[in-house]
This record gives C-alpha cells, sequence and structure tokens, in this order.
C-alpha cells in the first residue's frame, strides 16, 4: 500500500513514556458521579429519572432527542439525588446533569439479549443497538455513532479507516487499548463494516506504537478485509482530513465530510465500545483515559465510570489540588481544553486529564505582535493562513477573516505551537468562528 502525506504538521515531543508502558486499571466505583445529559455533538438527552429514584450501572437514564444526539447511561448504582446544572469541562456555563450517590454495590443491569450473531439481524437492528447503547465518537469530537454510521444514501462509501494514530502527545489510552484488547477492536470492525456493507478495513497507527502494531497485525493476519497501515508520527497525523489523505490520497472538500470522499473514520475506542454494546450487551458507562503530567504520582491508563470527577480522579492519581497553579487539561495538550476547576466530570470523550506546571503555561495577554516570518502558514495541515485570521480576529474585522475560511480550521494548534511572537492563534479563531456563526 503506497504512503502518501499531508502539508504541514508538526513533531512535538511525545511525552508518552510516562504511560505507554503501563496497563489498564480499573478505577475504583467513585462515591458519587456526576452525568451532564449533553456529552455529545447534538441535542442534550432528556432525563428519565429523578430525584431519589435508585439506579443500577448500565440503566438509561437520559434519553436522546432530535436526530444528532445520545442517549446516557448510570455508570454506577445509588440514588438519583439531584438533577441539577453542574459544572461541564466543555461548556462556560452549569449545564443539567443527573447526580448519582453510590450505594457501594456496583450493581449491574440485567442483560436481556445480545447480537453476538449480528450477521443474522439487519442493519438498522445494528445500528439501533448502537444508538440504544449511548455510543459517541471516543475520540473527542464525540459525534453519535448510529448517526455517524447512517450516511445519507446517495454517498458510495468503500472504505473504514480505523483510527488507532493517538497523535497527541502524553495520551496512551488508545496505545494500550489496541494492545490490550486487539481482538475485541477488530471485531467491532466488522460489525461496523457490516452495518456499512463494506469489504475494506484499515487500521491505521503511527509508527512509535511498536506492541499495538504488533498486537493489532496478530489479529488482522486472519481477515480477508481488514489490513494495518503503519504511518509516520507526526501530529495531527489523527485528524479525520490527514488521515485520509495519507492513507487513500484523498482530500475531503472544504466544508465536506470523510464520506464525500467515499471514507468513514472511527477511533479504536469507539469499535471496542461497539464490540461491548454489540456482543456482550453493555451500554458506554466507562472509558479509558490517560492520567499524566506534572505531580502524578501514580500516572497510568484507567477504565473509569463516565462521570466521575476529576478531584476524585486526581487525587487517587496521587496530585495535591494545594499544588496550584497548574494547568489542568481534559484531552491533550494540543488540542485539549483546560478547566479552571476540579469539581468537574469526565464524559464519553474525554482521552485523558494531563496536568501542567506552571512555568510552562502561556497566558494570553502575553504575546506580541505578528512578525510575518509565516511559519505558522508552514505547519497549518489546512493550507490555511493562519497569520491573517489571526489578526483580523484580534480586531474583530469578522467579515474579514470569512475570506480566509476559518471553518475549515480543525483546531490542532500547529500555527501557535510554532508561532514565535507566541499568539493565541486558535483562540483567535475560535472567537471568529463563534462571532461568524452568530451572523
Ligand atoms: S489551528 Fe487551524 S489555522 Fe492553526 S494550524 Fe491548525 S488548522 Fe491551521
Ligand atoms: S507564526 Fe506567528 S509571527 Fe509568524 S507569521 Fe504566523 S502569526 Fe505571525
Amino acid at each position: 500500500m503506497a504512503t502518501f502525506n499531508f502539508s504541514g504538521g508538526i513533531h512535538p515531543p511525545e511525552l508518552k513514556n510516562q504511560t505507554k508502558d503501563l496497563s489498564i486499571k480499573e478505577f475504583p466505583v467513585p462515591e458519587k458521579v456526576v452525568i451532564p445529559l449533553s456529552q455529545h455533538t447534538g441535542a442534550p438527552a432528556i432525563p428519565i429519572v429523578k430525584k431519589g429514584d435508585i439506579v443500577v450501572a448500565g440503566q438509561k437514564i437520559g434519553e436522546s432527542q432530535g436526530k444528532i444526539s445520545a442517549n446516557v447511561h448510570s455508570s454506577i448504582s445509588g440514588e438519583v439525588v439531584d438533577v441539577i446544572p453542574y459544572n461541564h469541562p466543555l461548556i462556560s456555563k452549569p449545564a443539567p446533569a443527573i447526580i448519582i450517590k453510590s450505594d457501594g454495590k456496583n450493581s449491574q443491569i440485567e442483560i436481556k439479549k445480545t447480537y453476538w450473531d449480528y450477521y443474522r439481524y439487519s442493519t438498522q437492528d445494528i445500528i439501533k443497538v448502537i444508538q440504544e447503547a449511548g455510543i459517541v465518537g471516543l475520540g473527542g469530537a464525540a459525534f453519535p455513532t448510529h448517526v455517524k454510521l447512517s450516511p445519507p444514501k446517495e454517498k458510495e462509501i468503500d472504505t473504514l479507516l480505523l483510527n488507532g494514530c493517538e497523535c497527541e502527545p502524553c495520551l496512551t489510552c488508545d496505545d494500550r487499548l489496541m494492545q490490550e484488547n486487539p481482538k475485541e477492536i477488530i471485531e467491532g470492525m466488522k460489525i461496523i463494516m457490516f452495518i456499512l456493507n463494506i469489504h475494506k478495513g484499515i487500521v491505521v497507527i503511527e509508527d512509535n506504537k511498536k506492541n499495538a502494531i504488533e498486537a493489532i497485525n496478530k489479529i488482522v493476519f486472519l481477515e480477508p478485509n481488514i489490513s494495518v497501515k503503519i504511518v509516520k508520527t507526526k501530529y495531527p497525523q489523527g485528524a479525520e482530513k490527514q488521515l485520509i489523505k495519507t492513507v487513500l490520497n484523498r482530500e475531503v472538500p472544504s466544508g465536506g465530510l470523510p464520506f464525500d470522499v467515499g471514507v468513514i473514520v472511527q477511533n479504536v475506542g469507539t469499535s471496542y465500545a461497539i464490540y461491548q454494546a454489540v456482543v456482550k450487551g453493555l451500554p458506554l458507562t466507562s472509558r479509558v483515559i490517560t492520567v499524566a503530567g506534572d505531580f502524578i504520582l501514580n500516572p497510568g491508563n484507567y477504565r473509569v465510570p463516565i462521570g466521575t470527577l476529576a478531584s476524585d480522579i486526581l487525587s487517587y492519581c496521587g496530585y495535591k489540588p494545594e499544588e496550584k497553579p497548574h494547568k489542568i487539561i481534559f484531552g491533550g495538550p494540543m488540542m485539549g481544553i483546560s478547566q479552571g476547576i476540579l469539581d468537574v466530570p469526565i464524559l464519553k470523550g474525554t482521552s485523558g486529564i494531563i496536568v501542567q506546571e506552571s512555568k510552562n503555561i502561556q497566558f494570553f495577554s502575553e504575546y506580541d505582535n505578528c512578525i510575518h516570518c509565516g511559519k505558522c502558514v508552514d505547519v497549518c495541515p489546512m493550507e490555511l493562513m493562519p497569520n491573517f485570521l489571526s489578526y483580523y480576529a484580534e480586531h474583530m474585522l469578522w467579515e474579514k477573516c470569512k475570506e480566509f475560511f476559518p471553518n475549515d480550521c480543525i483546531e490542532c494548534g500547529c500555527c501557535a505551537y510554532e508561532c514565535p511572537a507566541k499568539r493565541p492563534i486558535v483562540q483567535h479563531i475560535k472567537l471568529a468562528k463563534f462571532y461568524l456563526s452568530k451572523k
């Protein structure tokens, strides 16, 4: 298979040694979880439990509404103590959430039916199972998976790319999942290919994950329609459009989606979740996250109940909040979201919690004028002109911004990483997107 390349990109320090050799551990059942009703792209779920209700782990507690939405389930057993707005890691103000106090029993919902013989059912039946299980993209975007697996009829899909790149520094949760659960991941991939009725699946892994490549290859060896593609370690290799360009040399048009070029991209964690839902009958109630960075005494990869508070996770991992100020990031250091407080829950799309020492933090106000070096243009994987976008957004010239395609920006941060003037280019572009969306 030929190898292609995407333009731009950077090679930040990988910073994966802290956790890449540590096996996934089960996180203890927390005393309380906070399950936001909005953990995904689209409309929030509607609560179907109320204060005082007793729930078990795996029980549906929020029902999806509208075309793009996802169910949410309790991740522990216990009592619903409130349904109120609570701190949310991605939204600047509190958002509706279901708060559950553990009864310490971790009772699980009874599994009535599994679809291990999924190929005997219609694709719609299996999509419904995935929808019921509340599965969303676990690579970060949290787009409802049942919607992604139902592309418009006129789009001819021929290839599934299973994304095992994990190009963000510090994160190793996908790497460990591929090493420890390769069979389940490939079975999940086969379910996706069955739904899409396609016969070409490629697992894409960066060349810095030798053990994962070996583990996946051992399973794929037996699969005639699935292959492994090893790609160079380069950020943001795992971004959908860059992945498609590198592996298939197809270019997703401006404003388009992968299905416009016949491709569906899914993350390895999502594939694992699909296997769990279809073959084992288990809804999405937990995920593997990487906990790493400065002042973390017990870094690692943990399978954590959705809705566990960052304060509980960091405390378990030996972090002392009084050592502030530090930067706490949900996700990786390039595209993750900084958290101002620790009383905030992890979501289905949270891939890690990373702590950065204060001396490494760059504050928004400390930046200079553009010196027109062009470095940001060189590294932009979307071939944009981040310098102009930043300048016009800084001066609130939104119509001028529009001429430079801000909505094509994937917010990868390559431009800001390279900028010698330390300009907050991504924040500027996010502002431009926000104001232009209001017009
Ligand atoms: S953040 Fe946007 S503008 Fe900057 S390099 Fe990435 S895609 Fe280009
Ligand atoms: S990298 Fe920074 S200083 Fe250089 S052109 Fe881009 S915005 Fe200007």
